[in-house]
């Protein structure tokens, strides 16, 4: 079956006792047992496992191409998770454009827990090869890195990951299974945050780990019972109904973001857009290689301003709504120096390229058109002021 097939279907089997077409939302906590020992049962307690978080781990694992998918509380729990495999002593390899959350994690609990953590530009796998030691176990990378919009090649980290005997860990919400599959480029992990595109209708909180080989899906799911921040009944139904709709929100979203983008960049306001389908960026030709159907549909650009500048620019639009997050039916937009990535030090922020003036935008499934005269009448009122 192909993808648009099985988001819709697997998983998704009618009820066999009353033939619902939608299978129900199971709220039980706990289950019956045949036996006082519990052999045979599919079911004990919704911590380890229940109906309707099963039906959203199937269908990911199917959309991901792996053997196990594991669905938490929100995307952080899912990445506490993983990093949960790392011991004291450990070291991690990560990206300097990745998501501000996970940057606080690393670089405050992780380092805390005695784990080395090196941050260097994944798309220079030169880099990356050098930054990777003995102790070395994971490599963390985002395909599509935020708030930059850097594409990391996947197949190359997989390559050097697997030379060292780490794991190579894809945060892939930017990206999503439609147009990015990073377990079939030789990643052992992917890691979703299902509050953005999966969900996509910023009406929930999620997050969830596919991985590639049985052994380590079994890992992260003793690790995932044993800290119990897994996804509830609800958000499991309901990233259950987001799945069926992902690729062609993912696709019809990704035709506007590219058209924003080369509008934005003939616009004497913006001094650089930030994003993976324009022929002259950076990211373009990996991009080529390993996104199918688009290229995302988050675009950042930078306007010749300070930080009040961006501030002054985001508070003007009117349809893009300023909020963090992404991923959405609706369109959203930010400052990343001050909102999405303000856990990051200024020093350290700037020295990863974002820029004061960066503003970044989630585009959402509105018409292209007005999205674009919303941008338009909010450089006008900057200018005017
Ligand atoms: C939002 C996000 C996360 C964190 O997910 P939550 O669901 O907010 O915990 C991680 N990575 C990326 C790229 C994100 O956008």
């Amino acid at each position: 079956m192909q993808f648009r097939t099985r988001a819709i279907h697997v998983g998704q089997e009618a009820d066999p006792s009353n033939g619902a077409v939608v299978p129900p939302i199971h709220l039980a906590s706990t289950f019956v047992l045949p036996t006082a020992n519990g052999d045979d049962a599919q079911y004990d307690y919704a911590r380890t496992g229940s109906p309707t978080r099963h039906a959203f781990e199937a269908v990911m694992a199917s959309l991901d191409g792996g053997a196990r998918g594991l669905a938490f509380a929100s995307g952080m729990a899912a990445t506490h998770c993983v990093t949960m495999l790392l011991k004291p002593g450990d070291h991690l390899v990560t990206g300097t454009d990745i998501y501000g959350g996970s940057w606080r994690l690393f670089n405050n609990v992780l380092a805390e827990r005695g784990i080395s953590i090196t941050a260097v530009d994944t798309t220079d796998l030169a880099a990356v090869e050098n930054a990777i030691r003995a102790e070395t176990r994971m490599l963390w990378i985002e395909p599509t890195g935020n708030p930059l919009l850097s594409v990391t090649d996947v197949a190359g980290c997989a390559a050097l990951a697997q030379k060292a005997g780490a794991l190579l860990v894809a945060d892939n919400t930017l990206a999503t299974p439609v147009l990015c599959r990073p377990l079939e480029l030789g990643a052992d992990i992917v890691m979703h945050s299902a509050t953005k595109y999966i969900g996509g209708h910023s009406d929930l909180l999620g997050g969830l780990l596919v991985a590639r080989d049985q052994e380590v899906g079994e890992q992260l799911h003793w690790m995932q019972n044993a800290t119990g921040a897994v996804m509830g009944p609800l958000e499991s139904f309901l990233c259950c109904r987001g799945v069926k709709t992902l690729e062609l929100r993912v696709h019809a979203q990704s035709a506007t973001a590219i058209r924003l983008a080369a509008w934005l960049h003939q616009q004497p306001t913006v001094k650089r857009v930030y994003y993976p389908g324009l022929d002259g960026d950076p990211g373009h030709t990996v991009a080529r290689k390993q996104y199918h159907g688009g290229f995302g549909a988050m675009v950042s650009f930078e306007i010749d301003s300070d930080v009040q500048g961006a501030q002054r620019f985001v508070e003007s639009t009117r349809l893009f709504q300023l909020a963090v997050s992404l991923g959405a039916v609706e369109s959203l937009i930010e400052v990343p120096a001050v909102m999405s990535h303000g856990a990051y030090a200024p020093e350290a922020r700037r020295a990863v390229g974002i820029k004061d003036g960066l503003i970044r935008l989630s585009v959402g499934l509105e018409e292209a058109g007005d999205l674009e005269n919303d941008l338009l009448q909010a450089m006008d009122s900057l200018s005017a002021s």
